[in-house]
């Protein structure tokens, strides 16, 4: 199963799958084997448990459930394998939380990276406005919960858990400053260097499986789009968050420049084909062979081995590198 596309639909709680549950009754079953696996369910359990629902229909629910910021996912160590887990619920973190903190928490947790807007809170809630502010002063004080600024509505605060990252119908276009509508190049050249490191460390990685065979060395030098992308959310380089697509148009620029080779495999568990790409070493000096003076000479017709321009008393020739 691929890791979650959060842009894709979230499942309707009505829909019915083909063994005749609805997919709500397929996600309060993966709920008790996320609480009966403390430790994280994998692609096996779910289709020991559940071996008749689609794949599809797992892999929205589990991403629903990332979105809402209820399960995370993670890769065992030393394998490929994913595995899904529940993350600790925030009430438990706060030690003496009142009712009222409580209620204003589950809303702000169930509206997810979206955020909830304080009127909807108070609403839904029915606390005052003046209880209210305090509540969610007293939870942003204990950083469980922050407050974000959305692209089209500036001055409406839209709360959500702390550790989520704003989705990004909120932070607005990507790579482009929502400010000055400036392109973001910094972060674009910050991301590019990134995902070529990784590339690099893939291969030298690879490189230690010399005696497993050259077939073998290539394939392990590959990463997958979503494996580059998990690690680059991990490290937090970007304040919203980066998706499979936003991480391949970065990979797909490496490779326009020659640093990258990409290709495609099945995922293993999916029928879906998943973008992999590993870092090759250049052929050429690129550089020093596009910037030949011969190639923008303004004078290439009149040069030749006789007459006034010869190659041989050219001095362009000695200022290229
Ligand atoms: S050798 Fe020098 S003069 Fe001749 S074409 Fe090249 S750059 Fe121009």
């Amino acid at each position: 199963m691929a890791s979650a596309n959060s842009d894709e639909p979230s499942p309707a709680a009505s829909t019915v799958n083909d063994d005749g549950r609805s997919e709500a009754e397929i996600e309060a079953r993966m709920l008790e084997l996320l609480h009966q696996f403390p430790k994280g369910i994998s692609n096996k359990i779910l289709d020991t448990d559940m071996p008749t629902v689609n794949k599809q229909i797992k892999v929205n629910i589990l991403n629903e459930l990332m979105s809402k910021g209820k399960v995370s996912m993670f890769k065992a160590a030393g394998t490929q394998e994913l595995f899904w887990c529940l993350k600790s619920h925030p009430t438990s973190r706060i030690k003496g939380a009142d009712n009222e903190e409580r209620v204003v928490l589950g809303l702000i947790e169930e509206a997810g990276n979206k955020g909830i807007w304080t009127k909807d809170i108070r609403i839904k809630s029915s606390l005052s406005q003046a209880t209210l502010n305090k509540v969610l002063k007293a939870l942003e004080g204990k950083k469980v919960i922050k407050f974000v600024s959305s692209v089209s509505a500036p001055k409406i605060k839209l709360y959500m858990l702390f550790n989520l990252q704003p989705d990004r119908s909120i932070t607005g276009r990507l790579w482009y400053n929502n400010e000055n509508n400036e392109f973001e190049s910094e972060l674009v050249d910050l991301l590019n260097h990134q995902c070529f490191e990784m590339l690099q460390q893939q291969k030298e990685i690879a490189q230690q499986k010399q005696n497993e065979g050259p077939v073998t060395v290539r394939n392990s030098s590959f990463l997958s789009s979503k494996e580059i992308c998990q690690v680059s959310s991990d490290m937090k380089l970007v304040k919203f968050n980066l998706t499979v697509e936003d991480i391949e148009t970065i990979l797909d620029a490496l490779v326009f420049e020659g640093k990258v080779e990409k290709s495609t495999a099945s995922d293993g568990n999916c029928n879906e084909k998943v973008k992999m790409y590993r870092s090759v070493a250049q052929p050429v000096p690129f550089a020093s062979i596009t910037k030949t003076p011969c190639g923008v000479c303004p004078v290439i017709n009149k040069c030749g081995k006789v007459g006034a321009i010869q190659p041989k008393m050219c001095k362009y020739f000695n200022e290229w590198e």
